[in-house]
């Protein structure tokens, strides 16, 4: 198992119910540490408070605003402001910025205003020295030729399920690529290719959870304790064993996100 999640969603309302227990049921599969990022700028409290809570596995928050939750009157200058004050009130908890990114898909904020709100996100975290947590669909040409502009910028396109050439063109500009729970099911084949192609200290692996749960868990909301059936089939396609396998993984996300080993 991997001791790291990358990337959960642990201020979901979904996870409201009963999260002590999905937190326990993590640390007892062997998770350590969750990167949470945000989406909703209004749950930027909860996620701070989640933070701060204590124990294991220990919780450490992005900040952002995701494509979803992008209001077309919104302005970059403003964005940047709020941003850096939850930043600078989170001081060394935050370990990124994200989850930010662009999303094509129908009935999304309009493209335009998303580039610019993402650059502004961009631009301070390469000011504050921190990674980036990208999210791309339909978008994944716009992102990179984007990315461009940044050069030195760290960071992870997580849920990544583009194809070989866009994942060599993020993995040219330096950035990792994350996969969960979708790389089970049975028609991700190409996406095994393509991951299986990936150098492997550009792989981070991650649950996104509460959605994305994998294939024994098809239907039901996902979480951390899950991300096993993920890290087998990876190790599958790479003829690894799923232990040194995931060793890696963890040195790669430990490394992007500065996040140490902890106590055992
Ligand atoms: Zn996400």
């Amino acid at each position: 198992m991997p001791s790291l999640d990358t990337h959960c969603h642990l201020d979901d309302p979904r996870f409201v119910p009963d999260l002590g227990a999905v937190l326990e049921r993590a640390a007892i599969a062997g998770v350590k540490d969750i990167v949470a990022p945000a989406s909703e700028e209004r749950r930027w409290p909860a996620l701070y408070a989640l933070a701060g809570r204590g124990g294991w596995p220990r919780v450490h928050p992005a900040f952002g605003v995701h494509p979803w939750f992008l209001r077309e009157d919104d302005n970059p200058h403003s964005l940047t402001e709020r941003l850096s004050c939850v930043l600078d009130a989170a001081g060394h908890r935050a370990v990124a910025v994200g989850e930010v990114g662009l999303d094509f898909w129908p009935g999304m904020p309009e493209h335009g205003v998303q580039e610019r709100l993402l650059r502004a996100q961009l631009e301070l975290a390469q000011a504050r020295d921190l990674p980036v947590i990208l999210h791309a669909r339909r978008s994944e040409d716009r992102l990179a030729k984007c990315l461009r502009d940044y050069p030195g910028l760290r960071g992870v396109v997580h849920g990544f399920t583009g194809s070989e050439q866009q994942a060599e063109r993020f993995v040219g500009l330096g950035l990792l690529l994350g996969v969960g729970g979708v790389v089970t099911r049975q028609s991700a084949d190409r996406l095994r290719r393509v991951f299986a192609a990936v150098p492997v200290d550009r792989v981070l692996i991650e649950s996104d959870a509460p959605d994305q749960a994998p294939s024994a868990h098809a239907g039901q909301r996902n979480e951390p304790a899950f991300m096993g059936e993920t890290l087998a089939v990876l190790a599958k396609d790479r003829a690894m064993d799923a232990l040194a396998l995931a060793a890696l993984l963890d040195d790669n996300a430990r490394r992007l996100f500065r996040i140490d080993g902890g106590a055992p």
